[in-house]
């Protein structure tokens, strides 16, 4: 049934041999670097690399600062911390996202609090958020409450998903109102923008993923973007164990966190990041590709969302029902085609169902017919 997909994806990546979801590509100055960082002995938690990779990053996201961390969760961590994020407060989420944004407000104490999605941006809905906030929040010397659970709302951290950008300064508009400081989880979003801004520049901090799967990867790793510099420093000063500088005294002011990229990882990232350009080039010549295809299978292929530009990181279709959906998976993954349904909402899994949640009808419709597709730049 879905043979024409697998045909169409199978002479795209030019191989009857399984093809994964996303797969790394390392063409340019990537074993140089890390040669380098070897050669210089400085593989760990100082070195050149790291300090170069913050440069070109917080350049590349249009940011006037960027610190490298050892991973996406651990720069959601400290950019919620930084945001003013504590224990036995709540943050509004979606429940449409990976586990890792609700696993980075757990980390703080807090809570997770869900709000629906819009069914074409696949981003967290501003007019339900409104509307949600306007039925659950009240302000309490200038500081929103859930007057239900009377426990403070911290902060709002909306997801883009699949490197999509929704109705992002429709959503900081809304938490201007109440006073909420907004977080981007971007981890999906390098090289994304709307109307010219690039994913990360909306709220007042937002943290990026270079995880194996994501468009550039460091192996692992993440980095943690804002303007402020007052932020930037105590970023770096807590992902770096909250050690003043010192020629040979152990010293820390605070709890801090071992969570620095090491300069070996931030040398392969740094020539990742050189291949960027080209990776997105690519990347939006397959969506062309997969959208063309689709209109003639009559399949949905989730398209970028006006006026932005999409890095296209993970594919997507929209199916007809659950049902479709199941067969689908069955069908491609048995044909050597891997592709994944989207996430199980947050609210469904144990750690999270007790959590405060607005109706979720949009998401719910989602989580039962999208599926990934091979997304992996073809060079
Ligand atoms: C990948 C990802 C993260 C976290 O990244 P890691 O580097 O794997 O810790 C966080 N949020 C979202 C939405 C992601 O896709």
């Amino acid at each position: 049934m879905y043979s024409n997909l697998v045909s169409f994806v199978q002479n795209e990546f030019g191989t009857t041999d399984f093809i994964p979801l996303h797969e790394p590509r390392f063409v340019g100055n990537e074993k140089k670097y890390v040669a380098d960082a070897i050669d210089s002995t400085f593989v760990s938690s100082v070195g050149a690399y790291v300090n170069r990779f913050e440069e070109d990053f917080a350049k590349n996201t249009q940011q006037s600062y960027a610190v490298a961390t050892v991973n996406g969760t651990a720069a959601l961590h400290i950019a919620m911390l930084l945001a003013g994020v504590e224990k036995d407060t709540e943050v509004l989420t979606q429940a449409l996202t990976f586990v890792a944004t609700c696993n980075a407000i757990s980390y703080l104490g807090a809570v997770p609090h869900f709000v629906d999605v819009d069914r074409t941006t696949l981003g967290m809905c501003p007019v339900k958020l409104a509307s949600h906030l306007e039925s659950v929040a009240e302000m309490r010397n200038g500081t929103c409450y859930n007057k239900i659970t009377n426990r403070k709302i911290s902060a709002c951290v909306p997801m883009h998903t699949f490197g999509h950008i929704g109705a992002i300064e429709s959503l900081v508009q809304v938490c201007n109102t109440y006073g909420i400081p907004l977080v981007e989880d971007a981890a999906e979003a390098l090289g994304s923008y709307k109307n010219g801004k690039h994913a990360g520049s909306f709220g007042a901090v937002a943290a990026f993923s270079f995880n194996g799967n994501k468009v550039i990867t460091a192996g692992g790793g993440g980095a943690i973007t804002t303007n402020d510099e007052t932020l930037a420093k105590r970023a770096k000063h807590l992902t770096t164990t909250a050690k003043i500088p010192h020629k040979y005294k152990y010293e820390h002011d605070a709890i801090g966190y071992n969570y620095r990229m090491p300069n070996l990882n931030a040398a392969l990232l740094v020539a990742q990041l050189e291949q960027l350009p080209l990776f997105l080039k690519k990347k939006r010549a397959l969506a062309e590709r997969y959208e063309a295809f689709c209109t003639k299978e009559r399949l949905q292929f989730i398209e970028e969302p006006k006026n932005t530009q999409s890095n296209y990181w993970l594919m997507a279709l929209l199916l007809d029902s659950e049902n479709q959906r199941d067969e689908f998976l069955e069908y491609t993954n048995t044909h050597g085609v891997m592709t994944r349904p989207i996430w199980q909402l947050m609210n469904r899994l144990p750690m999270f169902a007790d959590c405060p949640s607005a109706l979720l009808e949009d998401s719910e419709f989602l989580e039962a017919r999208v599926v990934n597709i091979p997304s992996s730049v073809i060079l």
